[in-house]
């Protein structure tokens, strides 16, 4: 795939250029934090970030989701895929790489067995710009867990190689297209680049530390199943959902039928779960599979860890940090895992493993 270069102060012009055929959306400040946004005004994108509050998982499964329409009185299904998804190609701008393992690990859960057609749809109309991280962000440790580059699951990718200029990488002919529409834009890369481009990566290599040892997680975990972290944990836990309701990982959903008033129509709706909500494992007859706080909480580590590894072939996790940073409670999820971590360490059966 070709390699260009851009010029910082061009993006403004690339974005205006790309609202002409797409919804683009971006990093904008909110508050103390940044959030993913339509940008209106393009001079609120801001590049510079260091996380957003939620993750871009957002505009692929969003929050409330209408599936589907019933009419009780003439009895009639409504197709309401249109309403919950997007007729307009939408772009994702600036997305970094522990967003794009998120969606990369999304494609597996909604495009697995079981496609989820409104996911698909979604996702087919989304072109994403990634953005290299080549500093860490204050609750991240991505490199830790592997999360800190991507090989696909971006369109064009874009990585800070001098004050003044973004090193571009295109990875689809959907990045392909954005370079058509604004070819004046785009210079090729010249040798003097690709140094500058190594340079950058050697930057960020030295930059994020390497904080984990997840090799043995799974039968760490095995090990640690009976442990006082997990009660420990669970008196603090608040069960409020903010860790998982901002994880780019995270997927669950619940599904609630509400009829209107006039008992004329029933509307499905999907919105987002998760295993920390009380009424998440609660069945017919009031029983509930975890109904005391710390097995929430044990629950989510364990699938996060262990379960997906089984299920989709690696860890739910792109260490993104934000749980750690929506966590009332002060929990802390790289904590966690140090703490997990020790105990492997410490165990004699890691000799010569
Ligand atoms: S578990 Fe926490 S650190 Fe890991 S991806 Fe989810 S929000 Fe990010
Ligand atoms: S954000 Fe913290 S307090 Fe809230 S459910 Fe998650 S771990 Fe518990």
């Amino acid at each position: 795939m070709p390699t260009y270069t851009i010029r910082k102060d061009e993006i403004p012009k690339l974005v205006e250029t790309l609202k002409e055929k797409y919804e683009v959306y971006g990093p904008v400040p909110r508050r103390t934090s940044h959030v993913f946004d339509k940008l209106d005004d393009v001079s609120k994108l801001d590049l510079d970030y260091d996380s957003t509050i939620m993750s871009p998982k957002k505009y692929l499964t969003p929050n409330r989701q209408v599936l589907m329409r019933v009419g009780l009185k003439e009895t009639t299904l409504e197709d309401t895929a249109n309403e919950s998804t997007m007729d307009t190609p939408r772009i994702l701008f600036g997305v970094h790489a522990c967003d794009i393992n998120g969606i990369l690990f999304l494609d597996k859960v909604f495009g697995g067995k079981y496609q989820d057609v409104y996911y698909a749809s979604n996702r087919e109309n989304t072109t994403i710009v990634g953005l290299n991280c080549i500093s860490p962000c204050k609750y991240g440790f991505c490199r830790s867990v592997d999360k800190n580059y991507v090989f696909e699951g971006y369109d064009l990718f874009l990585t800070e190689v001098s004050d003044t200029h973004y090193y571009v990488h295109v990875g689809t002919p959907k990045g392909d297209r954005i370079i058509t529409y604004a070819p004046e834009l785009f210079s090729e890369t010249s040798i003097g680049d690709n140094d500058l481009f190594k340079t950058a990566l050697r930057k960020k290599h030295e930059n994020h530390p390497d904080e984990l040892y997840l090799d043995y997680i799974h039968e760490t975990l095995d090990m640690a199943w009976d442990d006082e972290i997990w009660d420990e944990l669970g008196e603090l836990c608040m069960n409020c959902g903010s860790c998982a309701m901002t994880c780019p990982t995270c997927y669950c959903f619940d599904v609630e039928d509400d009829v209107d008033l006039s008992l004329s129509t029933v509307e499905r709706t999907r919105k987002w779960d998760t295993c920390l909500f009380h009424d998440f494992a609660l069945v017919a007859g009031n029983h509930n599979f975890r109904g005391h706080p710390p097995s929430r909480l044990k629950y989510r580590f364990y699938h996060k860890f262990r379960a997906a590894i089984h299920d989709h072939g690696e860890i739910a996790c792109t260490g993104c940090g934000r749980c750690i940073e929506a966590c009332p409670a002060g929990i802390s999820i790289k904590d966690v895992l140090h703490r997990l971590q020790d105990y492997w360490a410490s165990s004699p059966t890691v000799t010569g493993g």
